[in-house]
């Protein structure tokens, strides 16, 4: 028997941050089947109540830099000073699984995976404002000042790239953010090109002659 549907699809999602692309991403997690989290590794410090594995794999430069040097990463980048990268395994495993995949990464990720995932569904969360994103990111206290101006920084250059994604999300009242991040990835389950041509014929076709 044919499956339904073909391989899973890959979902990217970027945001500056204090966006509140994270909290999005962990909360359509949890109620959206069959959709999974791609673990990225990380050279940075693990913050309070992060679960290694889970959250990233933690792991050393040497580490990180030999995994480069080997090409196990889709795409990886320095953020903020630390590096982050995408397992190529990872994903494949995931999507060949025929579950789809989602991608919490930072706007240089995003691109570099574009030149090799046209087919990925990009998606942009915006704060509403400036002002907002500021406060934010005051608000999160585990950042020291000088981080947080340098966050911001970054966030401005970051919202340029806006226009290379397929969606934006502003994120202003949180329930329509995640309403509109859920009905996206549910409307990518039902395009035509996820369908199996080869499950629509042998479920339908010379049907009437058995
Ligand atoms: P944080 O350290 O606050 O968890 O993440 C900092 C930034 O790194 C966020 O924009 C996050 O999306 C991004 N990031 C997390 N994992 C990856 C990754 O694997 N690749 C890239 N390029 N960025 C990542």
């Amino acid at each position: 028997m044919q499956a339904k549907k073909s391989r899973g699809s890959l979902f990217i999602v970027s945001a500056p941050s204090g966006a509140g692309k994270t909290t999005l991403c962990t909360n359509v997690l949890s109620f959206m089947p069959d959709l999974h989290f791609s673990v990225s590794y990380t050279t940075r410090q693990t913050r309070p109540g992060e679960i290694n594995d889970r959250d990233y794999t933690f792991i050393s430069r040497e580490d990180f830099k030999s995994m480069t040097e080997k090409g196990e990463f889709v795409e990886w980048a320095e953020v903020h000073g630390e590096l982050y990268g995408t397992s190529r395994d990872r994903i494949e495993t995931l999507m060949d699984s025929g579950r789809d995949v989602i991608l919490d990464i930072d706007t240089q990720g995003a691109l570099q995976i574009k030149e090799q995932y046209r087919e990925g569904i990009y998606i942009f969360v915006l704060p509403p404002s400036f002002g907002v994103l500021k406060t934010r990111l005051e608000k999160r206290m585990t950042d020291s000042r000088e981080e947080i101006n340098k966050r911001l920084r970054t966030a401005l250059s970051e919202i340029n790239t806006y226009a290379q994604y397929d969606y934006v999300i502003i994120n202003d009242i949180f329930e329509d953010a995640l309403k509109e991040l859920a009905s996206i990835i549910i409307a990518q389950r039902v395009s035509v090109k996820k369908i199996n041509p080869l499950w629509i014929q042998e479920s339908f076709s010379n049907q009437e002659e058995k």
